[in-house]
């Protein structure tokens, strides 16, 4: 007697054998702040009938969920200025240990104290927090806007509401580099992680990036000189590699798309707000959702999917080059960073 064919995986799997089991989904492109590595000064968001509902964010996340998706970071633009937010973290987070492992939220901090608890109660249990400096001044003029005081107390209120809080500081030569050993103290103080991230060419801004790119590589020598940083053999399928930092709770992580690739592990795809699938964050590659959600067609999602990871590219190609256009044009508020 022969074996019955296994049946079909349903997961999510790529032409280089890549596993998919993480989505960032962004909820808005809207952001109250303007980074000057991010966004132009004046933006043009997606009018609101482009975005999706919070009804089909939810049934896209259950397909994502029975195709083997096992974490979702919410993110945009900025995830906690869309209005009703706390509903959708909620319903999202009723997923959580059914078929979900884990819902996270990047946020830029502004409005973390309003919502701490919120987030607590739904289920989650970590948040990364945007800090690219401790000075009010300078904090100031790179968000173009941004209180740091409001960010710090929505910081603490998030710690007291019992989040694990990692800090994302994009190392900014020029206006933050003298501030890296600083956050790195404040973070150890307070046990946290810290994330430094080189700037990426994503979008049109009015700097050129050129001016302000950082590679990490020296900030970790320099760092090493000062900390005993041990490599970690944390992977997350994502693009940081760890260190642990001697005699902390602290971990580093350096996400450095310009000095080393990471696209090897990849285990993710990013949804747009305007239901737009990437399969990298560096390339046009994707699938549009939103009108075949608006059909109810679950088959023709699914079929949307795989196209997606058929075609998803092995990497991305991003350099930093005086003059030179953005890798992709959308920015990070658009594609969720
Ligand atoms: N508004 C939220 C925040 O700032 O955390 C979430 C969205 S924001 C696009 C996500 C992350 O992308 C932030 O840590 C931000 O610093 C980073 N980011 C945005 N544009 C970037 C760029 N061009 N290069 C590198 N990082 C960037
Ligand atoms: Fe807004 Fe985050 Fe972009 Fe800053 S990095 S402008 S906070 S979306």
């Amino acid at each position: 007697m022969t074996a019955a064919p296994a049946p079909p995986d349903p997961g999510l799997v790529d032409s280089f054998g890549r596993r998919i089991t993480y989505v960032r989904l962004s909820v808005t492109d809207r952001c109250d702040l303007r980074c000057r590595y991010c966004m132009a000064e004046h933006m043009h968001f997606l009018p609101r009938a482009g975005i999706l509902a919070f009804e089909e964010i939810v049934a896209l996340a259950d397909i994502f969920i029975d195709r083997g998706i096992r974490r979702i970071r919410l993110t945009g633009g900025e995830p906690l200025v869309r209005r009703g937010i706390a509903d959708l973290i909620a319903r999202l987070g009723e997923r959580i240990g059914a078929g979900l492992d884990e819902l996270t939220l990047t946020t830029n901090g502004t409005q973390l104290a309003r919502f701490a608890t919120d987030l607590f109660e739904a289920g989650v249990r970590r948040v990364n927090v945007s800090l690219d400096s401790l000075r009010p001044d300078r904090f100031r003029y790179i968000t173009r806007r941004g209180d740091l005081d409001q960010v710090l107390g929505g910081i603490a209120a998030a710690s007291a509401a019992g989040l694990a809080v990692k800090i994302n500081m994009v190392a900014l030569k020029g206006l933050n580099q003298d501030e890296i050993e600083p956050m790195l103290d404040w973070c150890v103080e307070r046990g946290h992680d810290l994330t430094l991230i080189e700037t990426m060419p994503l979008g049109e801004v009015e700097e050129d990036r050129t001016c302000h790119y950082l590679p990490l590589d020296d900030v970790r020598r320099r760092l090493e000189a000062v900390y005993a940083l041990t490599p970690s053999l944390r992977r997350t399928g994502g693009p940081a590699r760890y260190w642990e930092v001697g005699g902390t709770d602290t971990r580093l992580g350096l996400i450095t798309p310009l000095t080393g690739n990471f696209c090897d592990g990849c285990n993710r795809i990013r949804v747009a707000a305007t239901g737009t699938v990437y399969g990298c964050l560096g390339h046009d590659q994707k699938v549009e959702l939103r009108d075949l959600l608006r059909a109810g067609g679950r088959r023709a999602v699914d079929e949307a999917l795989d196209r997606l990871l058929a075609g998803k590219p092995k990497g991305h190609d991003f350099r930093i080059a005086a003059a030179a256009p953005p890798a992709v044009g959308r920015h990070m508020s658009v594609t969720g960073g």
